[in-house]
């Protein structure tokens, strides 16, 4: 794909994956309207989610997100840049960016992959945080949202669809101008896994 090109970028801003709740059922649009108006989405969200990962920096998003890389893609293609982007935001319909590059040397192209991670996942719960750098993980090994990118997601974190809703549902309280943990988040441990 990249024979002949001596630089190649493909910026994917994947605008259709993760839209807030598009594509979700009626009767679950009602319900999450429904905790709207009550103003519980905060309070149901904060049950299940107690806490703020730790992970506030690019480095340590980067030792996150290379260690869930050797776990599962380890023979994928190396990791570049792993960063925060407080450019990528929700209203702008993306959450994470992958990006790779394409370099010829001597006779074979090497690949160097950037992630690039909605600002808005440094104060949220470490499920969300996990599964955006899964998402983002994914696209090494498959490009397009196809079957085969949903199942690779699901190995990675088999709560995969469940937290996609979730992370859904936090943004649309995000919206509401309601925040889960404050701007800065509470000082945690991480949890496990
Ligand atoms: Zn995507």
């Amino acid at each position: 794909m990249l024979r002949g090109l001596t630089v190649h970028q493909d910026e994917r801003l994947h605008p259709d994956c993760l839209r807030y709740l598009a594509g979700y059922s009626e009767k679950v649009l009602d319900q999450v309207r429904e905790l709207v108006a009550q103003g519980r989405l905060g309070e149901v969200l904060s049950r299940r989610y107690p806490a703020a990962h730790v992970i506030r920096t690019d480095r340590a998003l980067y030792d996150f997100t290379l260690g869930l890389k050797n776990q599962y893609l380890r023979s994928s293609s190396p990791l570049g840049k792993v960063l925060y982007d407080t450019r990528i935001t929700a209203e702008r319909q993306a959450l994470g960016l992958h990006s790779y590059q394409g370099l010829v040397q001597g006779a074979r192209i090497r690949t160097r992959n950037e992630i690039r991670i909605a600002s808005l996942f440094k104060s949220a719960p470490l499920e969300f945080l996990r599964m955006i750098v899964v998402h983002e993980l994914a696209h090494l090994k498959e490009r397009e949202h196809n079957k085969a990118f949903y199942q690779l997601c699901e190995h990675m974190e088999p709560d995969y669809y469940q937290l996609e809703f979730d992370v859904r549902l936090y943004l649309t309280l995000l919206e509401q101008g309601e925040t889960l943990y404050g701007p800065a988040g509470p000082e945690t441990t991480p949890a496990s896994g």
